[in-house]
């Protein structure tokens, strides 16, 4: 099912979007499923599940963290594991970042987590905010930004989550622009299995999907 699941969506994709694997809650066995039918990123949303994943999986494919993060989880052994932070949405956070990749002596590809809904109890920056934020973060020298992610809603009519993506499509363009030092705009991750049509429609080139490929949670 699994594989099948996958095949089905990487025929679909266009070929400068790129697949993540959602997947929080599944087995490592689930998480090796998808990676041998042909995906190439892994997303997680937890530490803990991220490392029991990863020593069944091995390093053959990356990894990207796509959850809420708190200081306290990141580690050195944290930052040394993963590939890319998609969820950058704190000066806190960023700073963490970067002072524990200093340490291993890595630097951290990021994208920062816009709330493009402005909803409060949703995690990322406003979009007024994002470009201010970004030019902070160019300071950091173990951190490079490599482009922004959203959520949008996850259920509901598709076409709601529409203008999600096109004020953080804006963003994206508008910051591009401005060529900052230590900035590369090249990524934009919107849309997971409700949306990632739409999403690509309106510019992601990363797709977050999960219980498309592994079934309802
Ligand atoms: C769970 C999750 C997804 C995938 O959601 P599905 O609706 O299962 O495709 C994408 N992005 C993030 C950040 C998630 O937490």
């Amino acid at each position: 099912m699994i594989e099948e699941n996958v095949k089905k969506i990487l025929a679909e994709l266009p070929c400068e979007v790129q697949l993540v694997a959602a997947a929080k809650t599944r087995t490592p066995e689930e998480v090796l499923e998808v990676v041998e039918a042909g995906v190439k990123i892994i997303g997680e949303n937890y530490v803990q599940e991220a490392r029991r994943a990863c020593e069944v999986v091995g390093k053959r494919v990356d990894w990207h963290f796509i959850g809420t993060l708190q200081k306290h989880n990141v580690r050195a052994r944290m930052v040394a594991m993963f590939d890319m932070i998609e969820t950058v949405d704190s000066l806190e956070i960023a700073r963490e970042i970067n002072k524990r990749c200093a340490q291993i002596g890595k630097v951290m590809p990021v994208l920062i987590e816009v709330n493009s809904g402005r909803e409060p109890q949703k995690s990322g920056v406003f979009p007024d905010d994002v470009e201010p934020f970004i030019r902070e973060l160019s300071a950091f020298e173990n951190i490079q930004v490599k482009g922004l992610m959203t959520m949008g809603p996850r259920f509901g009519n598709p076409e709601d989550s529409r203008p999600y993506f096109v004020v953080t499509r804006k963003i994206f363009e508008r910051i591009k622009e401005l060529n900052l030092p230590n900035v590369e705009m090249k990524y934009l991750s919107m849309g997971m299995t409700n949306s990632y049509r739409i999403a690509i429609e309106e510019g992601a080139n990363i797709v977050r999907i999960g219980s498309k490929i592994f079934g309802e949670r």
